[in-house]
């Protein structure tokens, strides 16, 4: 589980003024932008946008603990009708980093040195929050199940011939049958 992280990744923070003393704190507020991929199919952070963080950096025995929350625009399209879908996401977190993967479970994240990378620890915390389904609005009425037209745009009371027609034949039927049982 060695890992060696660039110290000029934007996501790559220091924790060198920690100096590994328990109890040493640092805050920070960062601008980043959004790493890819930070989503699910239908909805994420569009990559490179503004991603605003406030964290706190705590030094504590066994690692540095990272508490925070970011900040972020959210696209995505609506699971009914496709339009395009535009929010904001807000998301907390809170990580230990580990200083030795010996003190470290398999899933712990471990500082390189007074490195540490927060794009993961973002990522995670932000696919937890986003809607499997996003909506354009609560109400959204999806499209047509004939034509695919978005319903919100179409005419009030969108319908089809194909409905209609099988009205007009059985209207039609209707009055022969009466009239047999009449002669
Ligand atoms: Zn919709
Ligand atoms: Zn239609």
């Amino acid at each position: 589980m060695t890992l060696h992280l660039d110290p000029r990744a934007p996501w790559v923070v220091s924790t060198h003024e920690l100096g590994r003393r328990p109890g040493a704190m640092k805050q920070m507020h960062l601008t980043l932008p959004a790493p890819a991929e930070t989503g699910v199919d239908m909805i994420g952070v569009p990559r490179g946008a503004d991603v605003e963080l406030d964290i706190r950096l705590e030094s504590v025995m066994e690692g540095v603990l990272v508490t925070g929350t970011a900040r972020s625009p959210l696209r995505g399209e609506c699971a009914r009708c496709l339009e395009p879908v535009t929010s904001e996401n807000e998301v907390s977190f809170q990580e230990l980093y580990f200083y030795s993967a010996e003190d470290a479970a398999e899933d712990d994240l471990l500082l390189d040195g007074d490195l540490l990378d927060l794009e993961p620890v973002f990522r995670d915390a932000v696919v937890l929050t986003l809607p499997l389904s996003p909506l354009c609005s609560e109400d959204c009425a999806g499209l047509c199940v004939e034509c695919g037209v978005r319903l919100a745009d179409a005419e009030p009371g969108h319908g089809h011939e194909v409905i209609d027609a099988r009205w007009a034949k059985l209207q039609g039927l209707v009055p022969e049958h009466n009239n047999d049982q009449e002669s």
